[in-house]
């Protein structure tokens, strides 16, 4: 398959081209140009458009070229360090204009009072004022185009030497016609001629757009690679598990599946029927039952005699599933736990139970990777969260596999972009629809001086008999006077509900005080939760209505909707109260989509614009690529094409989600 930015094969060294000496092709090579395709790659930063617009059309801070008179002498004024700044008065398009040129003194003596003069420059349109960029002498119009090209060369000579390229070579590299004329793409020749030598607007644009979907596409084609790497073939990867078995089970559920609970747990099992290894992710909001999706693939396995492993990154979480699924499972499963506080007794029993076969399902975190944890036939494992773990963590589990079928799990909504890209290889199962009955958590932002009001809100719920979640973001004493720490806001509940019903967790406790704690809120021994965002993943009390968060501003989005994921739970109407006095327009922004909307796709995507890609999922982790021209944050609709197109050309025309 052809290799990104190569559209000239074989690959030539740019020091045969006319005009490249070994000095220039030296120069060239220190900022990172090697080869032919290396120059043509090489794309402008910046274009000047020479031709003369009317000064009256010109927007605020637009960067303009205009031709006016010069009405006044030039006046030069020199500043300390050397700095300087020539000021004139020009008649342009009818407007009288202040232009300023900075330290270019020598143009004093080129604005002859009376004379017609070029000159392009930033307009600010309000102050009636040009930031004079340069005179320009150059005939007609056109692009003046500039590129990176640190001190190395003018842009000008490099232009040239990119000419050079167009006349001596031909290009054989193109996008497949088919898709060039689904899409109305340029060749690669023509888009990046008019990219390096553009005549209008449009030209570069045609030709970025072209150049966008070739980074993109050449990008999923590569994902495409990586993926039937991953979906081996065997016949040993088929769990033939029993149909009516699992239909029994699922008919003793207290609930019916929602649609799109049955669409995936269909494609999980259609996996695991076929002779391919699963390599799965399953997306779904807070609270959208993905849990018991999990679990039916575990009983699926469990038909066969085989065993699930679920791995999840806190104590709490395996907790929480681990009652979950003896609460769904009950004695159909045997199920068994083991975590970091397992002692070494209960630990080496596990082992011998899950070696012999007699455990069908663990729920665990890190402990389960360790060597001495051995299996019978474990041929399903699901990691909860799972860019919460290093990938060797995940690798030294999945060594364990009898038979490797892998199931991710994350309530971390993904925008699509970002699921395409960065989960690209793997196939992707969405659960959007959240289980009958829920109602959305109506959420407001107060200021801290209207807690208050907040705090009577809350009592009223607790007067019902409902639970509240209170979340401060920090447990040391705070710098800032109006940052509430966590202590602070435990003795401001304190004195509203007293001792017996309020409850304090943070993460500086130790784990066995952090869940007895837990466990009075849980067992709703005391209904009002003050804490640090060690509740963010995995606790479950569906009777709790009210979460509070403090400081709601130091918080991203997706912490925020996932601190509120945990109320809302029951088809009990719950609350969010964002408490905030936010300072930037950044902050407020977040807090404004918060309380507009409660769905965690639409909320990721939001969080993708404000972010940026990059900061997702920590840019190392996010392993992201970085394009030229394509931007994913912007352009997701082109990498929806060249996906789907990608799709096609590597002839996997399965069924996408
Ligand atoms: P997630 O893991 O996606 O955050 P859970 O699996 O923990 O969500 O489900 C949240 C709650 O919803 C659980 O109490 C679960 O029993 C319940 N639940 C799951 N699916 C349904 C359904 N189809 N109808 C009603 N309740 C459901
Ligand atoms: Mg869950």
């Amino acid at each position: 398959m052809a290799a990104m930015y190569q559209v000239i094969t074989p690959q030539k060294p740019a020091a045969i081209l006319k005009g490249v000496g070994p000095k220039m092709a030296e120069k060239l090579s220190s900022i990172g140009i090697e080869t032919v395709n290396d120059v043509l790659f090489h794309l402008p930063s910046n274009y000047e458009n020479l031709s003369i617009m009317n000064l009256a059309d010109a927007e605020n801070n637009d960067r303009v070229t205009v031709m006016g008179t010069v009405m006044t002498e030039p006046a030069v004024a020199y500043f300390r360090g050397g700095k300087n700044r020539l000021t004139v008065f020009m008649e342009i398009d009818g407007i009288y204009v202040k232009v300023t040129f900075f330290n270019q003194p020598y143009l004093k003596d080129k604005l002859i009072v009376g004379e017609e003069v070029r000159l392009s420059g930033k307009y600010l349109r309000h102050k009636l004022e040009i930031n004079g960029q340069r005179l320009i002498y150059e005939a007609g119009g056109g692009y003046r185009v500039t590129y990176p090209m640190g001190k190395v060369m003018h842009s000008k000579t490099f232009n040239k030497i990119v000419a050079e390229v167009f006349g001596g070579f031909s290009f054989n590299y193109d996008i497949p016609e088919t898709v060039r004329d689904k899409y109305r793409l340029l060749s690669m020749r023509e888009a990046l001629r008019r990219i390096h030598f553009p005549k209008s607007p449009a030209d570069i644009k045609e030709g970025r757009r072209t150049i966008k979907f070739y980074e993109l596409f050449m990008f999923q084609l590569r994902l495409m690679e990586r993926r039937q790497k991953e979906r081996v073939r065997n016949e040993r990867y088929i769990i033939d598990y029993d149909i009516d078995e699992l239909k029994a089970f699922i008919d003793t559920l207290p609930f019916g599946l929602t649609g799109d609970q049955k669409k995936c747990t269909n494609e999980i099992c259609r996996d695991l029927k076929q002779n391919v290894s699963m390599h799965r992710l399953l997306q779904g909001d807070v609270g959208s039952g993905k849990t018991i999706v999990a679990g039916i693939a575990a009983y699926a396995v469990k038909t066969i005699g085989e065993q699930t492993a679920v791995m999840v990154p806190t104590e709490v979480l395996a907790n929480q599933h681990y009652q979950s699924f003896t609460d769904t499972f009950e004695d159909r499963l045997t199920i068994a736990k083991l975590t970091g506080t397992t002692t070494r007794k209960e630990k080496m029993e596990i082992s011998s139970r899950l070696e012999s076969g007699e455990i069908d399902l663990i729920v665990g975190t890190h402990a389960l990777i360790e060597d001495d944890v051995l299996f019978n036939r474990l041929s399903l494992i699901i990691t909860d969260e799972q860019h919460r773990f290093g990938v060797n963590q995940r690798k030294r589990l999945n060594d364990k596999a009898h038979r490797k079928n892998v199931l991710y799990m994350t309530a971390t909504p993904i925008p699509r972009t970002l699921s395409i890209t960065t989960f690209g290889d793997m196939d992707v199962s969405i659960i959007r629809e959240m289980p009958e009955g829920r109602k959305p958590v109506e959420t407001y932002w107060r200021r801290y001086d209207e807690v208050d009001e907040v705090m009577a809100s809350i009592e009223s719920e607790v007067r019902s008999g409902h639970s509240a979640y209170i979340v401060a973001p920090l447990i040391e004493e705070s710098e800032t006077l109006d940052l509430k720490n966590v202590q602070e806001i435990y003795h401001l509940f304190l004195d509203y509900f007293g001792e017996e019903q309020v409850e304090l967790v943070h993460g500086r406790m130790k784990p066995a005080e952090k869940n007895e704690g837990m466990g009075r809120f849980e067992r709703l021994e005391k209904p009002v939760l003050v804490s640090t965002t060690v509740i963010e993943v995995g606790i479950n009390v569906p009777n709790a209505t009210y979460m509070v968060i403090f400081n709601a501003e130091r918080f991203g989005l997706s912490t925020l909707h996932q601190l509120r994921g945990r109320v809302g739970r029951s088809d009990m109407q719950s609350y969010c109260a964002l408490i905030s006095d936010p300072k930037t327009e950044n902050a407020k922004q977040r807090i404004d989509i918060m309380t507009s909307t409660t769905d965690g796709f639409e909320l990721s995507e939001q969080d993708l614009e404000m972010r940026g890609p990059g900061d997702y999922f920590g840019v190392r982790q996010s392993g992201l690529p970085e394009f030229k021209v394509a931007d994913l944050a912007e352009d997701y609709r082109i990498l929806e094409h060249a996906r789907l197109s990608a799709i096609e050309l590597s002839g996997e025309m399965r069924k996408e989600t």
